[in-house]
This record gives structure tokens, C-alpha cells and sequence, in this order.
């Protein structure tokens, strides 16, 4: 899950009126969004009254079950005026639903809609339960957690150790966020338990970075 937070609704109304924005669609995110409490049904409502208040048209709105899924904004093009005629649209989604959208805009009709996003993005969580997300992973491109009993050290270590723990560990807890438990004495507990110590001898090589050059894409066909 993409975890997202709220933008201060002042740099959303403030970007609205550099765009000279008048009319405001609005598209949530029946996904991860909608479980991060930042882009459902409930904060679709909240934007069109804040909005309306703030003096912009909201023409209507949307909440796509994926809003990273170009087929389906595509469609709410098509099939919704309210959608593709307005000046612009403010995305309660993360920034692949955002950049989704802005990608749909300018293919269709005159292009000069804007879009203008809500939240902003920050991790790819799993998540405990309701309401409670915890970072996982970075998504290096190059997983190692078959060698660390499925902790992360480029993620759930502060400074990414793949060969630790640092120097800095104090009684078991992290040096840099010190509520927290230190990720490689967590790793050597599993393996301890597993009975897989002697891989805490082996050096993991440094990352190879060019695996993660940006846009990376996965094409299936
Ligand atoms: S090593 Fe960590 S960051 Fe890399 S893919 Fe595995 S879980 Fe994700
Ligand atoms: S104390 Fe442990 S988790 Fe914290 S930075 Fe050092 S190795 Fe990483």
C-alpha cells in the first residue's frame, strides 16, 4: 500500500489560483487512498465543501477503485463532461494516481487542464491492521531478505546497513531513532532462532544503484 498524508489546503487553493482555476473536478482513490483516510468518500466530501467555501466550482468527483489504472481514468474521460471540462482537477490519490490523471488530461480535449495534487506520497507500507502502517520496503530492485530473516536493513535500518549492526547500537535499541530496536539485532534474533547465525558472517555486496534508475517500467507485454 502507498501511504499518503494531506497537503495544508492552502498550497492546494493557492496552486488553484496560479492556474487561474475556476471549475474543479475532484478524483479520490477507492484504494490506498481511501484506507489512509486521505482520499475516499468521506475526504471527497471535505475537498468539494472546503473548496466551494474557498469560492471554486466543483463540478463533481470521482473515486476510481485504482486511480493508478489509466484504463479506468480514461473512462471517467469519456463518459463524464463534468470530468474533462473542468478547468482543473484536484487527485486525492498518491502521485502515480496524480501523474495518471495529468497523462489522461493532456491526451484529451484541448490539454489545458490542470491538475493539481492533494497529498502527498510518502512510503509503501504493509500494513498491521486498520489504520496502522509500517514501512517495509524501498523497493531496491534487489531483495536480500532471504539472507536476513525477512527484515529489511535497506529500509527498517535508518542508515540502510546491508552488512550490520552499525557502531552506534546501544543496548539493542537504534542510534538514530532510539525508540526503536535496533533492525540488525532484530535480524540476529530470527536467524539465531532459525539457526541460520552463520549468515550474519557473509558480507552482502553493496547495492547495484543502476537497477533502481528512474522511470523504471515492467512490461508484460
Ligand atoms: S531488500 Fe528491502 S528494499 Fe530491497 S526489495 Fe527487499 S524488502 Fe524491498
Ligand atoms: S543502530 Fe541498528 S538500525 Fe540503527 S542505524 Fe545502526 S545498524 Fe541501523
Amino acid at each position: 500500500m502507498i501511504i499518503t498524508k494531506k497537503k495544508d489546503i492552502t498550497e492546494i487553493t493557492e496552486n488553484l489560483k496560479e492556474a487561474d482555476a475556476k471549475s474543479v473536478f475532484l478524483f479520490g482513490c477507492d484504494s490506498c487512498a481511501e484506507q489512509c483516510k486521505t482520499g475516499g468518500k468521506t475526504e471527497l466530501a471535505e475537498m468539494t465543501e472546503t473548496l466551494t467555501k474557498a469560492g471554486f466550482t466543483v463540478t463533481g468527483s470521482a473515486l476510481p477503485s485504482e486511480t493508478c489504472y489509466n484504463q479506468l481514468i480514461k473512462k471517467e474521460y469519456r463518459t463524464n463532461e463534468d470530468a474533462s471540462l473542468a478547468d482543473a482537477t484536484v487527485v486525492l490519490a498518491c502521485g502515480a494516481g496524480v501523474k495518471n490523471i495529468a497523462d489522461v488530461a493532456a491526451s484529451t480535449g484541448n490539454g489545458t487542464q490542470v491538475t493539481i495534487p492533494a497529498l502527498d506520497s510518502h512510503f509503501l507500507s504493509s500494513v498491521d491492521r486498520v489504520g496502522r502502517f509500517f514501512e517495509g520496503c524501498s523497493l531496491c530492485g534487489e531483495c536480500v531478505l532471504d539472507k536476513t530473516a525477512g527484515i529489511c536493513p535497506h529500509t527498517d535500518c535508518p542508515k540502510s546497513m546491508l552488512n550490520g549492526p552499525c557502531g552506534g547500537v546501544d543496548h539493542g535499541k537504534c542510534e538514530v531513532i532510539r525508540e526503536n530496536d535496533c533492525a540488525w539485532v532484530r535480524i540476529y534474533g530470527r536467524l539465531k532462532t532459525q539457526g541460520r547465525l552463520d549468515l550474519m558472517k557473509k558480507i552482502t555486496p553493496p547495492k547495484d544503484h543502476s537497477r533502481t534508475t528512474h522511470p523504471r517500467k515492467l512490461l508484460l507485454r
